[in-house]
């Protein structure tokens, strides 16, 4: 796949670190530090992220730029807080999508469901970690804590581990010593003090985390990626306030899996589940075969996904509308300019 660009005397790199117009890479040669300016859409969801793999000037370029990311196998989007919807990803290439949450604070069931969708829908393995064991000394209530957890997450691997005392870190670490897993999760969630943990140095800065509730502000905004010792890489990436959906369908239909599979056999192929006669999903319900609690979380990541596709669609198409437009007005001698400046 790279070999047009070793054709053209070009290094292929990878993303560890994005600054605001340049970034870092790791390279056969070492790590270099080029310039993003070619590689900079408009478009969030294609701009250069930690875990990328680039194409990038050889050594005596000066200064150095990248010239081409190449198709990423993963990502893992989320929708940006603002008000725009737009995609931004927040970690790229990775096999395993790792979401931390802390036991610290009450288990937030419904915020683990979310992040598992966002995880299934990288295209990623998520795994759940439940970080700060050590808060929770009982090991009976632990347990239910794990079961709870797994119950929202069906078919990830769940691990409790606290990176105080070490507890569940050996067993945790053997699941990421091959490929490339990304930390993900809430600012406090204890995702540096992992990574840190894993990686046995003080590689990153931990924050303080200024009130009880883990909301904390970060003041990081590169995302790190790490070598581990048993071989792997690990990606740290800022935490986040909180995440919403993007397009990820596909994602939230794998965490309710079992909603979706009992829906099949509803009476009518459109059963919202709200009473209708012959449905399966309030019959599970009533049989105590499915919480409650899991089809309203279903229905709010539902509703919430389709709210996020039905925007994004209009956003894309107005955007590719002014897009027609400015071409036109700058005519296309102006394109093929910037054009050559592209590899
Ligand atoms: P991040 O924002 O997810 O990277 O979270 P940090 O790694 O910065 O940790 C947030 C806070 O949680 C810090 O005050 C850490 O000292 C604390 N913390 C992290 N890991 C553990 C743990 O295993 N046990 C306990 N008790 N506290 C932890
Ligand atoms: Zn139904």
């Amino acid at each position: 796949m790279f070999a047009p660009y070793r054709e053209r005397g070009l290094l292929a790199g990878r993303v560890v670190r994005v600054d605001r117009g340049l970034c870092d890479l790791v390279t056969v040669g070492g790590t270099v530090r080029a310039d993003t300016e070619f590689v900079v859409p408009r478009d969030p969801m294609r701009v250069v992220c930690t875990g990328d793999w680039a194409a990038v000037d050889p050594e005596g370029a000066d200064p150095r730029y990248v010239r081409q990311l190449l198709p990423r196998r993963t990502a893992f989007v989320r929708s940006t807080s603002s008000k725009r919807s737009e995609g931004q990803v927040l970690a790229a290439n990775v096999d395993q999508a790792v979401i931390a949450v802390s036991l610290g604070n009450d288990l937030d069931l419904g915020r683990v469901e979310r992040f598992m969708a966002l995880a299934w829908e990288s295209g990623a393995q998520p795994v759940l970690a439940l970080t700060k064991a050590d808060l929770v000394p009982d090991a009976a209530v632990l347990a239910h804590l794990v079961q709870d957890a797994q119950s929202a997450a069906p078919g990830v691997p769940v691990h409790a581990v606290s990176a105080g005392t070490g507890y569940g870190l050996a067993e945790f670490g053997a699941l990421v010593t091959g490929g490339t897993a990304a930390l993900l999760g809430q600012s406090g969630a204890g995702k540096s003090t992992l990574a840190n943990a894993l990686h046995g140095a003080q590689a990153m800065e931990v924050q303080a985390v200024r009130d009880a509730d883990g909301k904390g502000r970060h003041t990081t905004t590169t995302r790190n990626l790490l070598l581990l010792p048993g071989g792997g890489v690990l990606i740290d990436t800022p935490g986040l306030r909180g995440v919403g959906l993007f397009d990820a369908g596909d994602g939230v239909g794998q965490v309710f899996a079992e909603i979706e599979e009992l829906a099949a056999d509803c009476r009518f192929q459109d059963c919202a589940h709200e009473g209708e006669p012959g449905c399966a999903v309030l019959a599970a319900i009533d049989a105590g075969e499915l919480p409650e609690r899991r089809l309203d979380s279903y229905r709010k990541l539902v509703r919430e996904n389709q709210r996020i596709v039905a925007k994004t669609d209009a956003r894309v198409r107005a955007e590719l509308r002014r897009e027609f437009k400015r071409r036109g007005a700058e005519g296309r001698a102006a394109m093929r300019v910037k054009k050559g400046l592209q590899p």
